[in-house]
């Protein structure tokens, strides 16, 4: 059974989050302030965190940054009123695992926890090489950067050029925001698919590339995200 820490002042949120974990038979404990939730997780193991920003004395941005530095690969999911696009991103490249904006469906909230911790599970991003070339594994993706090809549990991966260029970069800045423009730059640096040399490369282009990227990576639990106004992000697994 996970057990989750709850960070959040307001007691009746506090309250019905609580209760719906616990019919979930997560275990819970909770906090409403950044002092709290940090002695308590000095003191306790817990799975992961749902950890709201205003709270009474220290932002918990700050508790954020402590687990990062203090406590391995301990997942954290912000629930916030902070909706705007910067707080999103702070938050995320803060290592944040998942963001999610007040007021949210609760179903939803569920959703997002259990794949946050389901992505914990999995084996961490780790630097691999093979017969000296160069490669990338994460969870389980492995690129070889030399031969310009991928695999998702050992079996090979079918990508076009623009669809590997997309991948390779999610994959390189695994875990940060990258822009429509990076991608964009990208493409243009490189020269045209065959037989592809007439399409245009823009945002709808990218939308399209995302798409079947995302099929591409189904049912593994690499997850691109949309950071709305901005571009795409790998989830660290
Ligand atoms: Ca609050």
């Amino acid at each position: 059974m996970a057990t989750i820490l709850i960070v959040e002042d307001d007691a009746l949120l506090l309250d019905a989050l609580t209760g719906q974990l616990q019919q979930l038979e997560f275990g819970v404990c909770t906090a409403s302030s950044v002092a709290e939730a940090t002695a308590l997780l000095q003191a306790q193991a817990v799975d992961g965190i749902i950890l709201d920003l205003g709270l009474p004395g220290a932002d918990g941005m700050e508790l954020l940054t402590w687990a990062r530095t203090h406590i391995a690969g301990l997942p954290v999911l912000i629930l916030t009123a902070r909706d705007g696009v910067e707080d999103r991103v702070l938050g995320l490249n803060a290592g944040a695992d998942d963001y999610i904006t007040k007021p949210f469906n609760m179903q939803e909230l569920q959703a997002r926890l259990q794949a946050m911790l389901r992505r914990a599970r999995q084996p961490a991003f780790t630097q691999a090489s093979s017969a000296g070339t160069p490669g990338t594994t994460i969870g389980p993706l492995a690129l070889d950067h030399a031969s310009h090809s991928a695999a998702l549990d050992g079996e090979p991966l079918d990508l076009t050029q623009r669809e590997w260029e997309l991948l390779e970069l999610l994959v390189n800045r695994c875990g940060e925001v990258v822009t429509r423009d990076d991608v964009l730059a990208a493409w243009r640096a490189s020269p045209p698919e065959p037989g592809q040399t007439a399409a245009p490369l823009n945002s709808n282009a990218l939308e399209v590339y995302v798409h079947r990227l995302r099929k591409k990576l189904d049912p593994s639990p690499l997850n691109i995200r949309n950071i709305r106004g901005l571009g795409y992000m790998l989830a660290k697994p």
